[in-house]
Formats: structure tokens, C-alpha cells, sequence
């Protein structure tokens, strides 16, 4: 469907729990408030919304999170998600601290891609940002997803500091891997901080490959601007997102591990859509057609006074 604004909508992002096993400094260092589980939507109600999404030409969903892993049931969530009829495609985005062991199992279930996020590429780094060494854990599962033939990319926030360490997390574009930098945004922990512009990124990324050149190609639902040169086989995405506003051409909405659908990261307003599936199913068609069309014409982090969202991104789902 298409918004107030003419963009059209297909692409969704689920996010199945709050909870995570890490503890990112730019996320939620300290943890969360826990919700109480019958707060969290069932795998059941995110399937029908789901449903109800693709009758509004919703067709491409991201399981996402806090840890979506650290929820018991993903991955057979997952594997219904993607036979729905209509679904065309079904991404996970995770820490990749749990995912080894059911990577076969997302390879049977014909997952589309997998996300993994990594900040460091060494153990006392890794320990650092994230409060847990649990570096091997990841690396395991980057390579089981490699061996299973899974599209993967790395994501990597753009950390104040994180210079040194820019080189040595693209090199996994070596084994093919997309390796995007994400610049950090004003949400959660993260208000405030600031680490390497693009441009800045990229200069230090050209010490290493001088023949680093933008590139058109878009790869899959997301604002990445991709570069490439001939010696790296995986592409390398810049994404950020509050210096180079792409809001005329977002295409997506968020819905919360607790019903919440946000179609603005920026804002904290939304639609609690966990209310109408359980008080009024046979709205919920209209009322997810009504907030998506009011989607907001641009997020405001440029004016960080005006952003209302006040939850932690592992709240939201990235
Ligand atoms: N736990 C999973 C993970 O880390 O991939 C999924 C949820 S996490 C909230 C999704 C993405 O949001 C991760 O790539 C994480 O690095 C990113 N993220 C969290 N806080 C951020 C911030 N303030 N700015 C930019 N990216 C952020
Ligand atoms: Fe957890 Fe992901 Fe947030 Fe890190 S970024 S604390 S892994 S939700």
C-alpha cells in the first residue's frame, strides 16, 4: 500500500522480544524493565497480523528483536512466517551469539538472509561493547551460515572510536559477506554519541583498498549505499541514516514485541495494534491500514529535541 506521502510500504520489521543476552553500550547497557509475558504478542498474533499485512501489499517481514534467538520458538515462528501465503520474503537480524546451532534449520525453512551484527573483531572488544565474551560464539555462526549457502551481512555501528577496528571488520567482505557500517543513531544509549562520519569511515577504509568506489547496486529492503573494489568480493554499505536522510524513499513500519506498530523510528507514537487484536480482531485490518497511511513524512534526529521515542532500540527492533 502506499502512505499519505506516496511511498509504498512492503516491508515490515517484527520485533518478538525485548529481552537480549548482550548488553550493548549504544543499546541498553544496563538492561530493561521487564514486561510481563502476557504483554508480548504470541507467535499466533504475530502471524496474523502478518496475514493482515500482506492484504495491505506488505509482502517482506525482518524477525528482529532484543535477541529474536533468546525467544524460545523463532525459529519455527520463522518457518511459518515464511508459508505465508503471500510472504515473498523473510530476513533475522540477531547478535549471533545462539545461532549456530539452528542455522541448518533456517536453511530448511528457505530463510531469505540473515543479519548479524558485530562491532569487533577482536575477543576483549567484543567483551567490551557488548558485556559478554562471546566473540567465538559469533564467529561459529558466521561460518555455519557461509557453509549453509545463507546471504549474510554484517552489520557494524559506527562507534565513537571505532577507527581502528573499521579495517579489520571489512575484511570479512573477503569470505563475500555485505559489511555495512551503521551510523549511530540519537535512540536509547545512544543519545549523544557520535562516531565516524561516512566520509571518515571510508577514508580510513581506503588505506587498505585505494580502488574503493561507490556503487548503484541496491541490496535487499534497506537504505545502504554500497561500495566495492576488486579485490573485496562482499560488498561494503554505508547506512546512516540521520546525516543522509532517505525518508522519501523509506518503505517500512515496526511493530513491537508488544503490539506496538511504530511508523517512524523517531517518533514515539504509534498504533497499539496488541489492544485491537485482542478486543476487535475484525478491525485490525483497517486500523493497520490507517496507522501505516499516516506514516510521517521524515524523522527529525537532525533535531534531537524533537524526537518523542524514548524507548531502547532492542525495545524497537533496529
Ligand atoms: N539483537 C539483535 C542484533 O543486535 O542484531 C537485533 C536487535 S538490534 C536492536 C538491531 C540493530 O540495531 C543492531 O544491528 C544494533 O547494532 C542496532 N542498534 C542498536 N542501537 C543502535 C543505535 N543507537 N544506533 C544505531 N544502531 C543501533
Ligand atoms: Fe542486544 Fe542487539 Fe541491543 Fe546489542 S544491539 S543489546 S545485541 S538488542
Amino acid at each position: 500500500m502506499t502512505d499519505q506521502y506516496r511511498r509504498t510500504i512492503d516491508y515490515m520489521r517484527l520485533s518478538v522480544t525485548d529481552r537480549c543476552n548482550l548488553r550493548c553500550r549504544y543499546c541498553m547497557p544496563n538492561g530493561i524493565a521487564q514486561v510481563s509475558h502476557a504483554d508480548i504478542l504470541t507467535y499466533e498474533e504475530f502471524l496474523q497480523v502478518a496475514a493482515t499485512a500482506v492484504e495491505l501489499g506488505i509482502t517482506k517481514f525482518k524477525v528482529t528483536g532484543g535477541e529474536p534467538l533468546a525467544r524460545l520458538g523463532c525459529v519455527d515462528f520463522i518457518s511459518c512466517l515464511k508459508a505465508l501465503p503471500g510472504v515473498e520474503q523473510v530476513t533475522l537480524t540477531t547478535n549471533g551469539v545462539l545461532l549456530s546451532p539452528f542455522v541448518s534449520c533456517l536453511a530448511e525453512a528457505g530463510i531469505d538472509g540473515v543479519n548479524v551484527s558485530l562491532d569487533a573483531p577482536d575477543r576483549e572488544t567484543f567483551a567490551d561493547i557488548t558485556g559478554f565474551d562471546a566473540l567465538p560464539q559469533v564467529l561459529r555462526s558466521l561460518d555455519a551460515l557461509l557453509s549453509a549457502g545463507i546471504h549474510t551481512k554484517l552489520n557494524c555501528v559506527l562507534l565513537p572510536g571505532s577507527e581502528e577496528r573499521l579495517t579489520s571488520l571489512a575484511r570479512f567482505a573477503r569470505r563475500g559477506l555485505d559489511v555495512r557500517f551503521i551510523e549511530i543513531m540519537p535512540i536509547g544509549a545512544g543519545v549523544g554519541s557520535h562516531g565516524p562520519s561516512r566520509e571518515e569511515a571510508l577514508t580510513v577504509l581506503r588505506r587498505e583498498w585505494p580502488d574503493l568506489r561507490p556503487t548503484d547496486i541496491r541490496r535487499g529492503n534497506g537504505p545502504a549505499h554500497y561500495y566495492i573494489c576488486a579485490s573485496l568480493p562482499g560488498h561494503i554499505g554505508m547506512i546512516d541514516a540521520v546525516s543522509h536522510k532517505f525518508c522519501g524513499e523509506c518503505n517500512r513500519v515496526r511493530l513491537t514485541s508488544t503490539g506496538f506498530l511504530k511508523p517512524c523510528l523517531c517518533y514515539g507514537e504509534g498504533t497499539n495494534l496488541r489492544a485491537v487484536l485482542r478486543e476487535r480482531p475484525e478491525e485490525l485490518s483497517e486500523v493497520l491500514r490507517a496507522a501505516i497511511y499516516k506514516k510521517p513524512q521524515a524523522h527529525c534526529f537532525d533535531r534531537t529535541a524533537s524526537v518523542t521515542e524514548q524507548k531502547a532500540m532492542s525495545q524497537i527492533g533496529g
